[in-house]
């Protein structure tokens, strides 16, 4: 493994609009390349140009908590940051892979999160984070966090194989029980679903009869993508070891798009799976409003909570509004509050998504945004 220190100019990324998966407008990583490997990894994939050889060799950010310190301080900034959350993780590294055991960049981070007052999110695959508790319990009493863990199945044998260098699923699920039992809201993204191996009916209801079990908040899925070029030949030669039987049906799905989607046809399907099994056990396939009503700004919220009801409509194959009404309301440049009596003059919304609207300003939440959330 190589390691190669750098300084950067800038961590915090600030997101152009909310992010309704995280619900987040900033996030920040502090490594790049990941020493879990993954076999299915898009941190791979040509065009996210990690040096060197991913899995092996890892940039860090060594001056990062530096640079954090004056884009976190608001004593510093001209404009405070827009009240959301804060992700730690994402992009194309883990931010408690192995490597954090020696340079705690990431517990140095939740350090000025904790001073700062911000709430976080925090997305792994690893159960290290465990060893933050103490600072996370200090930050979800002044502020609020979520940790997220990403699963591909709660399958240990399979995840061995396509995630040998990561906690195994059974670990991750106690380590999930460990947060709940102290206050700490937690979150699977069950992404990616792996093609034919862990996609069907019982992978994906045992995935979820865990999570429930485990006491998660929601669970959010996701199907895999492969991008031609290093990330499929990578892939597909560890696919043809133990499985090279699936390769065929592979090349019938991924037929070579742009960002490396499977077909419609399969997505449909998977969602069809998803949702079967997600209905039975009663988790909310999206972050709960309930998790980040008293967060955000209020255009943010109505934009996140329409955009969530969107999502889960169009993945039933209902038709939906829902989706031109949070566009409408994210590109509003004042308070929703402001125009609250000319509401339906905005594209998309009509008089059921004004009564929404009007109940999320005056609650926090709408009976109809519950329903199905949690159906
Ligand atoms: S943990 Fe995430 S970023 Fe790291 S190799 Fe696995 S999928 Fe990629």
């Amino acid at each position: 493994m190589a390691i190669t220190e750098i300084n950067a100019k800038s961590v915090l990324s600030k997101h152009k609009r909310i992010d309704s998966w995280f619900v987040a407008r900033y996030s920040m990583n502090f490594y790049r390349g990941c020493m879990h490997n993954c076999a299915y990894c898009d941190g791979r994939a040509d065009g996210y140009y990690v040096k060197g050889e991913f899995g092996k060799d890892i940039t860090i950010k060594t001056n990062a908590i530096e640079i954090l310190d004056k884009e976190l301080n608001p004593e510093k900034k001209r404009k405070p940051l827009t009240p959301s959350f804060i992700l730690l993780g994402g992009g194309v590294s883990d931010s408690y892979q192995p490597v954090e055991k020696k340079y705690e960049i990431s517990r140095r981070a939740l350090e000025l999160i904790l001073k700062y007052n911000y709430p976080v999110q925090i997305l792994t695959k690893s159960t290290l984070v465990e060893r933050d508790m103490d600072l996370l319990i200090e930050i979800n009493k002044k502020s609020k966090v979520i940790v997220n863990f990403s699963f591909s199945s709660a399958n240990d044998e399979i995840s061995s194989y396509f995630e040998p260098l990561v906690p195994l699923p059974s670990e991750r699920l106690e380590t999930i029980s460990k947060f709940k039992s102290n206050g700490i809201s937690c979150g699977v993204f069950l992404m990616p679903v792996i093609p034919f191996i862990t996609d069907s009916e019982v992978e994906i209801e045992n995935t979820i009869k865990k999570v429930k079990q485990a006491g998660a908040d929601f669970i959010i899925f996701s199907g895999m993508t492969l991008k031609e070029g290093t990330q499929k030949d990578y892939f597909f030669n560890i696919l043809n070891k133990s499985y090279p039987w699936l390769i065929e049906n592979y090349k019938k799905i991924y037929t070579g798009s742009e960002w490396g989607q499977a077909s419609a046809t399969y997505y449909q399907n998977l969602t069809t799976v998803f949702n079967k099994a997600i209905s039975k056990y009663k988790l909310p396939q999206r972050i709960p409003a309930n998790l980040f009503n008293k967060i955000l700004y209020e255009n943010d919220l109505i934009t996140v909570m329409l955009e969530q009801i969107d999502y889960i409509q169009k993945s039933k194959g209902e038709p939906s509004p829902y989706g031109f009404a949070a566009y409408s309301i994210n590109q509003l440049k004042e308070p929703v509050s402001n125009i609250k009596n000319n509401l339906q003059q905005l594209k998309g919304v009509g008089k059921f998504i004004e009564k929404i609207i009007l109940e999320i300003l005056e609650t926090g939440t709408s009976k109809y945004y519950e329903k199905i959330i949690n159906s």
